[in-house]
């Protein structure tokens, strides 16, 4: 075979690679990529509109949460608007009016957001947890970092605390939604204060990494890659700890909620429960797989990431459960199969996304020889592929064809939009506002997928177009 052939060839790895690889038979970077890896942590051109648009974004983000809030808390989820040119001041003030009175931060609620973070970083220092090798940065001149993943530890003791917490008075979890609105000023504040915090400590005492020098989008992109409190990686912290388990809270706050108030749960608010469930278990089970995604291994700590962390996640994606814990059970009740499609929907989606996550990480934890089974709960079959096909790239790195990433480039997005879609479904036609997930998500996923394949391009060049040609669609086979 000759060298250009061999190149291009894609490849089949052995059955052992269900087990630990040997470090022979190991990705290499050779010179070319090392070359395109340094390119790419340069930076070049201006995302997300630039210092305009990262600064319309840290402003209009605070603004549109408040507004979904107000119409969906005290407009019965309608969407209101001014009604002539004279209307805008009274509208604005009526707006202003519910943010003092109704969110504005307390001690109360201050402390409450702040235990959550120092028990959820008490549990990352303290919980056991199964150690992981992330993938070589190059930045760190192709060192790896290892990541302690106990988050699923941390989240059984999050559960356990919160269940004796409930059960004995001290902190009924109905107080989530009843404080909502001002919980959600604390969560912002502490979005700001982390973002511009972490950026001025990288100045001062971290090595900022791919700097456009204009101070907004520094801001909003961040400065560092890995920030690090001893062996707590804070990025993967708070892109699991915070977010899902206070969504998870929020939903059992709500079927809480619904029980005080009628009784009994309703169908939807269990479908909620269970939704928000899957996907913080998912994320705990398969936390190694994390340093293989593209926020733990491109993304830096900025605003971005750190406020949809911290605030955005969590008080925006759970619309539909803060509907259904104000609001009389018959504006949302459905027949029984359509009970079934919701259901069956979700857990179809929830499938694809899971082991399509754990397909493409595990592959790349093979081709590099870290992977380990890890037999979390629950562990679901295809999830590893025993003889995966790839693509050997000149770069060095190897591009996955099979199992789900055979039909599509990013499979992991479509089945993942699938589910925020069933998060808006669950209230059907009663109000738009918690369909905002699925209409944010989506143009997030098409964003973000159209900077990855960008950078692609340049990273594999001849190869990334072959990958293409192989696997044609981006979301979904014969969609897009
Ligand atoms: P991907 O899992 O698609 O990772 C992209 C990277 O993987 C690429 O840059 C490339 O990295 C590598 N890659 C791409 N294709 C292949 C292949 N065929 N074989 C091997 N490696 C490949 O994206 P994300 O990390 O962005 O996604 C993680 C998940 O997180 C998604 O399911 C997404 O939906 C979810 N998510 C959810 C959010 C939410 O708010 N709910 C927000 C953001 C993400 P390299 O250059 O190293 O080859």
């Amino acid at each position: 075979m000759t060298a250009a052939t061999k190149k291009m060839a894609s490849g089949h790895a052995s059955p052992e690679l269900r087990n630990r690889k040997p470090a022979n038979d190991t990705i290499a970077f050779t010179e070319k990529g090392r070359e395109v890896d340094k390119r790419l942590d340069k930076h070049e051109t201006y995302e997300f509109g630039g210092p305009i648009g990262v600064t319309a974004m840290m402003t209009g983000f605070p603004m549109l949460m408040y507004y979904l809030w107000i119409c969906l808390w005290f407009y019965d989820g309608q969407i209101v608007h001014p009604t002539s040119i004279s209307d805008i001041q009274p509208f604005l003030n009526r707006m202003w009016a519910h943010v003092r009175d109704d969110a504005s931060p307390t001690a109360y609620t201050f402390g409450l957001y702040t235990a959550l973070i120092v028990f959820q970083l008490f549990l990352a220092f303290t919980m056991p947890g199964y150690e992981q090798e992330g993938l070589p940065v190059p930045s760190l001149n192709y060192k790896t970092l290892k990541y302690n993943c106990n988050a699923l530890a941390s989240f059984y003791a999050t559960l356990l605390t919160m269940y004796g917490l409930h059960t004995t008075h001290i902190f009924r979890l109905t107080e989530i939604i009843d404080n909502f609105g001002s919980l959600m000023t604390v969560a912002m504040i502490y979005g700001f204060a982390v973002s511009f915090g972490i950026y001025f400590l990288t100045i001062l005492f971290g090595e900022p990494m791919r700097m456009s020098g204009n101070f907004a989008y520094d801001v909003f992109m961040g400065a560092c890659l890995n920030p690090r409190i001893g062996n707590v990686d804070l990025k993967m912290w708070a892109e699991v700890r915070i977010p899902w388990v206070l969504l998870f809270l929020i939903a059992v706050s709500g079927g809480c909620k619904q029980y005080e108030t009628y009784g009994y749960v309703t169908p939807n608010m269990a479908f909620m429960i269970l939704a928000t469930g899957l996907y913080i278990n998912a994320c705990a089970k398969g936390e190694e797989c994390i340093p293989q995604t593209w926020d733990m291994f491109h993304e830096k700590w900025g605003f971005m990431v750190i406020f949809w962390n911290f605030a955005g996640v969590p008080f925006t994606y759970c619309y539909s459960i803060i509907y259904m814990a104000s609001h009389d059970p018959s504006k949302y009740r459905f027949s029984t199969p359509a009970y079934f499609a919701l259901y069956g929907t979700l857990l179809t989606a929830y499938y694809i996304f899971d082991t399509s996550m754990s397909q493409k990480s595990r592959f790349r934890q093979q081709m590099q020889g870290t992977y380990q089974a890890r037999w979390t709960f629950p562990q679901l079959p295809w999830g590893t592929l025993s003889e995966p096909k790839y693509i050997q790239t000149e770069h060095g790195n190897r591009l996955l064809i099979s199992g789900w990433w055979a039909f599509a480039r990013k499979p992991n997005y479509a089945a993942d939009w699938v589910q925020s879609l069933t998060w808006g479904l669950v209230v059907g036609t009663a109000s738009p506002i918690p369909y905002f997930y699925s209409l944010f998500f989506i143009t997030v996923l098409v964003h973000r997928c159209g900077r990855d394949f960008e950078r692609c391009a340049i990273k594999y060049g001849k190869d990334w177009e072959a990958y293409c040609r192989i696997v044609k669609w981006r979301f979904i086979p014969g969609v897009y």
